[in-house]
C-alpha cells in the first residue's frame, strides 16, 4: 500500500495543522511549471495522500489498513465517496475539457444569416435567385493549414504541445494549481513559424460568391433557407458551417397576404351589385373571371380556389378572397335621380322603416378579423 505519510514527509502522528503545512509546502516545489510533466504527476499522488490524510474518516480508515481511493473497492464505502481523487484533482487542475489537450487548429466555419427581400409573387410562386455572399474560402495558397508552402507547424516550445500551462493561484485552499490556455500558441499546442503570406496563417482567405438560391412557393417574413456548408469555412482548414437566407416578404399594393390565403378587395358599382354581373380581375395568375350574382351585397367574400400563395409544406395553394365593396353614386344628375326616384317609388321604398340591425358580428367584424388576426 502507498505510504501517504511517506510521501507528504511527515509523521504518523502528524496533526491535520503539520499535514496541511507540509502539502501546501510540497505543492509550491511540484508545481509543473517549476517541475515540468514529471513534477505532475508527483503532484497527483501527493494531492492524494493530502485527500486521505486531511479527512479524519479516511484517515482513520487507512490507519486501518485499508486504502480509501483504491479504485473499484468497497473501502471508500460510506466514507463521503462524493468527494474522490478525481474531484480534488479537478479543483487543483481547473478541471473540464480544456485540460484535456490542444486546442484543433482546424475548426467549423460560423454559420451565417444573409436576408432576402422578394414580393408576394415570388412568394407565390417559388423562385430561384441569385446571393452574391463575401464570405471565407479555404486559402489556395496553403491550403487551409496557415504555413507557408514548403514549411510545416511546429510543437510549441512554452506548453510542449499540450496547449495549456499551469499556475499556481492563492486561494482559501492554499495554494491552487489553475489551468490556462498556452498564451504563446493560444492553447494550439503548435505555432505556425512561417505564416502564409496570403491569409497570414489564418487558413482562409475573404472572397465573394455568387451562389443560386431555390426559393420555394409559400415562403414567409421569417423563413429561413438552410444552404448546407455554404457559410464562411473555419480557420486552420475546417469545414464551412452553414448559410442562413431569411426572407423578408415586400407588401403588395393590391394583394395582403394572411397565411397561404390571399385578399383583396373589389369596388363593384351599386347597379352591377343589384343586377349582378360578370368582371375579369387581374389575379397573380393572370385575369380571371368573377361571376357577381345579382343581389351581391357589400362585404360579401368571392373566394377564387387554389389562387392564393402555394403551400411551402406539401402541395397545392391557398384561396384568393375576393371582399366586394358596393359604390354607392354621389353627384347624380338630374336624370340619374329621376331613375332612382322612381325606383324608390317602385320598391316602395321613399320612406323607409328604420331598421336597426340585430348586434351580431356582422359583416364588417368578419372582415377586420379576417385582416387583423392569423
Ligand atoms: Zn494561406
Ligand atoms: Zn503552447
Amino acid at each position: 500500500m502507498t505510504d501517504y505519510y511517506e510521501i507528504l514527509g511527515v509523521e504518523r502522528d502528524a496533526t491535520p495543522e503539520q499535514i496541511k503545512k507540509a502539502y501546501r509546502k510540497m505543492a509550491r516545489t511540484l508545481h509543473p511549471d517549476v517541475a515540468g510533466a514529471e513534477g505532475e504527476e508527483k503532484f497527483k499522488d501527493v494531492a492524494r495522500a493530502y485527500e486521505v490524510l486531511s479527512n479524519r474518516e479516511k484517515r482513520e480508515q487507512y490507519d486501518m489498513g485499508v486504502d480509501p481511493t483504491a479504485p473499484g473497492g468497497s473501502a471508500g464505502g460510506g466514507y463521503g465517496q462524493g468527494f474522490g481523487f478525481q474531484d480534488i484533482f479537478e479543483t487543483f487542475f481547473g478541471g473540464g475539457g480544456q485540460a484535456a489537450g490542444p486546442v484543433p487548429r482546424a475548426r467549423r466555419g460560423q454559420d451565417a444569416l444573409v436576408r432576402m427581400d422578394i414580393d408576394l409573387v415570388e412568394a407565390t410562386f417559388g423562385v430561384k435567385r441569385e446571393l452574391q455572399v463575401d464570405t471565407a474560402v479555404v486559402c489556395g495558397t496553403c491550403g487551409g493549414n496557415g504555413c507557408r508552402p514548403g514549411t510545416d507547424v511546429r510543437t510549441c516550445d512554452v506548453c510542449h504541445g499540450r496547449g495549456n500551462v499551469q499556475r499556481v493561484a492563492r486561494s482559501f485552499l492554499g495554494q491552487v494549481m489553475t489551468t490556462a490556455p498556452c498564451a504563446a500558441c493560444q492553447g494550439f499546442g503548435t505555432v505556425i513559424p512561417e505564416p502564409c503570406a496570403e491569409c497570414s496563417g489564418d487558413g482562409r482567405v475573404r472572397s465573394r460568391r455568387t451562389l443560386t438560391v431555390n426559393v420555394p412557393a409559400g415562403v414567409d417574413t421569417g423563413t429561413r433557407i438552410k444552404l448546407s456548408a455554404q457559410g464562411e469555412v473555419g480557420p486552420g482548414g475546417g469545414p464551412a458551417g452553414d448559410l442562413y437566407v431569411e426572407i423578408r416578404e415586400k407588401p403588395h399594393d393590391v394583394f395582403v397576404r394572411r397565411g397561404d390565403d390571399l385578399h383583396c378587395t373589389l369596388d363593384v358599382p351599386m347597379t352591377a351589385a343589384a343586377l349582378g354581373t360578370v368582371l375579369e380581375l387581374a389575379t397573380l395568375d393572370g385575369a380571371q373571371e368573377i361571376d357577381l350574382r345579382p343581389g351581391t351585397q357589400p362585404g360579401q367574400i368571392v373566394t377564387l380556389k387554389g389562387l392564393g400563395v402555394g403551400h411551402l409544406h406539401g402541395t397545392g395553394r391557398g384561396d384568393l378572397n375576393v371582399h366586394v365593396e358596393v359604390q354607392v353614386p354621389t353627384a347624380l344628375d338630374d336624370e340619374q335621380s329621376e331613375l332612382l326616384r322612381r325606383l324608390a317609388v317602385l320598391r316602395d321604398e321613399e320612406r323607409p322603416e328604420p331598421r336597426l340591425a340585430a348586434a351580431h358580428p356582422g359583416v364588417f367584424s368578419r372582415l377586420k378579423d379576417k385582416f387583423s388576426g392569423r
